[in-house]
């Protein structure tokens, strides 16, 4: 063999030889870890895994010979940055390497919104809704809350400390209901001619407005030198633009022209009276100087009181002395027996013969049938009566006083209801109730101011008749 020859082949097995000899030198001096992470991220209370790598890819490195020791603790139940140190030995050779370890939470906190009517005022940048937010890690997070109203719906907006974020909406109901108006003092006044007229005003609410109250709108006026009716009306508009107003009637009365008809009369009637509460009802008639008509009957201890009656100018008028249906229905004669004893009555206590009367139920009663033994007392009395002189007045208002009506305000709406365009009006009530008698200054005052003269019945006024059922 030639030199040259022996020479290649060294050459050659040195090449072939020293490969795996560089490679198994290479791989433990300064051996390498590969598929490791330097940044590993942990959920938050979920097991963390050591992971070292891979140190077993290289088929030289004896794998088993490698020892693998960790360092540092990963508390998952908290989020944070940790660190995991590795430490490679083989043989001689020791490797080192960190480990990032991102313990974190990616759950949305939850939020929680109470009730389920979402009404607001238009003009409402929040809501008042109780919104609480719970996070499984920074727990009660309801101070985070943001919300914000676009269009027709709420949101609520929150983030967690590591950043997850939950927006919730709701929709909205955008209402503003119209303003509610109240007036200070009564819906109705009555002021004397002359009297000062004093604006009480008018109280506002408002569901979204608040200041309501200041944009409340007064128009009209009271001439209180004028009899008559004035109306005040009190308006307000809320930020929506809804509308409200309500109204106020200033009657300007005269109690002083009761002498001047005008056409428009009014006979007020009393029946069954006198009693305890009739000296009042005196009271209210001369106060404003209201002439009335008492159709009495013959209650014991209270001539003083009818001859009061007739000295203040009111009329007496008869309405049997006993108003016992029974007695004074039997027959023709023991109605005359009876009614003549309470003229005489009236005479001995006014010495005024008195020839107005009222039937006990008026003419057109049909309780006397069953007293009168089928002989139609009423179509006959009520000629007789007239025979004799006497002139009977039944009533075109009734104040319902002796029937359902047991309170003043109801007594004084049935009077005041019925009043219309008729010349006269001859309204019953009985001064034997006490509400009865408390609707009469009202009565007067509402009377008065709309221009009606009230007149004592006498032999010359109008009559009116109803209809004869017996
Ligand atoms: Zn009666």
């Amino acid at each position: 063999m030639k030199k040259s020859s022996i020479s290649i082949i060294i050459f050659t097995s040195l090449i072939l030889f020293s490969v795996p000899i560089f490679m198994y030198v290479g791989c433990f001096k300064g051996f390498q870890v590969k598929e490791f992470r330097e940044m590993v991220e942990v959920i938050y209370n979920e097991p963390f895994n050591y992971d070292a790598g891979n140190i077993c890819y290289d088929s030289f490195l004896k794998c088993h010979e490698v020892s693998i020791n960790h360092k540092g603790k990963v508390d998952t139940s908290k989020i944070g940055e940790y660190y995991v140190y590795y430490t490679y030995k083989y043989k001689n050779e020791i490797l080192t390497k960190k480990q990032i370890v991102k313990v974190k939470e990616d759950e949305a906190p939850i939020i929680n919104v109470e009730g389920n009517n979402f009404t607001i005022c238009p003009n409402q940048t929040k809501t008042n809704f109780k919104v609480t937010a719970y996070d499984n890690y920074d727990k009660d997070l309801t101070n985070e809350v943001e919300q914000y109203i676009f269009g027709n719906k709420v949101y609520f907006k929150v983030s967690d400390y590591s950043g997850n974020t939950r927006v919730i909406n709701r929709d909205l109901n955008i209402v503003d209901n119209a303003p509610i108006l109240s007036l200070n003092g009564s819906d109705k006044i009555y002021l004397k001619v002359g009297e000062e007229y004093q604006e009480l005003g008018a109280q506002a609410f408002d569901d979204c407005d608040t200041d309501i109250g200041s944009k409340i709108e007064i128009i009209g006026s009271v001439d209180t030198n004028k009899v008559g009716e004035y109306e005040i009306i009190y308006k307000v508009q809320d930020s929506s633009y809804n509308m409200q107003s309500i109204r106020r009637k200033v009657y300007v009365y005269s109690p002083n022209d009761t002498t001047l008809a005008t056409g428009k009369i009014i006979y007020l009637t009393f029946d069954d009276g006198p009693s305890a509460y009739t000296s009042r009802l005196l009271d209210i008639l001369k106060k404003y100087n209201v002439k009335a008509t008492f159709f009495v009957t013959n209650p014991k201890g209270y001539d003083n009181v009818i001859l009061r009656a007739y000295k203040e100018g009111h009329t007496i008028g008869l309405h049997t002395y006993t108003h016992d249906y029974k007695q004074i229905y039997q027959n023709i004669d023991a109605y005359f027996t009876d009614l003549y004893a309470i003229q005489e009555k009236v005479k001995q206590i006014t010495g005024y013969t008195s020839t107005i009367i009222r039937f006990p139920g008026g003419s057109s009663n049909t309780i006397s049938r069953k007293y009168d033994g089928g002989i139609k007392i009423m179509s006959k009395l009520s000629k007789e009566v007239e025979a004799k002189g006497f002139k009977y007045f039944d009533w075109n208002i009734s104040s319902g006083d002796a029937g359902l009506t047991t309170n003043s305000e109801e007594v004084f709406t049935n009077i005041i209801d019925n009043l219309g365009n008729k010349d006269f009006y001859v309204v019953l009530q009985h001064d034997t109730k006490d509400y009865s008698v408390s609707a009469v200054e009202e009565v007067i005052k509402y009377g008065l101011a709309k221009g009606y003269t009230f007149m004592p019945l006498s032999m010359n006024s109008p009559v009116v008749h109803h209809h004869i059922a017996n």
